[in-house]
């Protein structure tokens, strides 16, 4: 079972690292693809290049075996200059992995408008989702779509996609727009992310202006 964990990345920080870590046990993964974005179709475009985004990346996983990082999105974009809709992400994993669980992670506040994304219906198709939540997360009522996809963790191993699963992760308060105001008002992002993130942010003088 491979893990997918999409983001900006910008920068990354402990909160995703230490989420992904945490599910890839959780889920007895086999690895965990860590997936920047190269052009966000919800949000504004990223403070920083895709490069810069990716290095830090780089940095932030030196030692840690089963977090990976998957650049296909930077590619495409590369490519085809298409915004990263992660239907076309998922579709692509799934042609590499034709009979592996793919497990997509996101946070409970993406799942709130994940019905505004790209072909969203199709995400199914090619992968399960797992919801992470907070401890207290009520689960909102949901509709017959997605209660007929509620399975336990155990039972994701049994399919290679199309199930919707929440589970409790512990949640850092930590997110990247804190880390950018903080470094933009020349205060201290200590442990809120690895200190070779920090050192690359200060050495390339990333985030010094809103
Ligand atoms: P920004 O503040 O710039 O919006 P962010 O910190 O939310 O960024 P993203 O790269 O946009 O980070 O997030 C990628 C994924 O990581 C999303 O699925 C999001 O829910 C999840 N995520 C972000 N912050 C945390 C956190 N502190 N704990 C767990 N998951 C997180």
């Amino acid at each position: 079972m491979i893990g997918i964990f999409g983001g900006t990345f910008d920068p990354v920080h402990y909160g995703h690292l230490r989420s992904a870590l945490e599910v890839k046990d959780i889920f007895g993964l086999g690895e965990v693809r860590l997936i920047p974005c190269a052009n966000p179709p919800h949000r504004e475009q990223p403070a920083v290049t895709a490069e810069m985004r990716l290095q830090m990346l780089e940095l932030a996983i030196k030692n840690q075996p089963g977090l990976k990082i998957d650049t296909r999105e930077l590619d495409r974009y590369d490519l085809y200059q298409v915004p990263s809709y992660m239907v076309d992400t998922l579709e692509s994993l799934r042609q590499e992995f034709p009979s592996e669980p793919l497990l997509l992670f996101i946070g409970s506040d993406a799942f709130t408008h994940l019905t505004g994304w790209h072909q969203w219906q199709r995400l199914f198709d090619f992968a399960h989702i797992v919801v992470m939540t907070r401890p207290g997360f009520e689960t909102q009522t949901l509709d017959d779509f997605f209660k007929a996809r509620l399975a336990g963790v155990n039972e994701l191993a049994q399919a290679t996609a199309g199930k919707l699963c929440f589970q409790q992760v512990t949640q850092l308060d930590i997110s990247a727009t804190a880390i950018r105001d903080i470094i933009a008002r020349k205060q201290n992002p200590g442990f809120l992310l690895p200190d070779a993130v920090i050192e690359y942010i200060k050495q390339h003088k990333l985030y010094e202006t809103h």
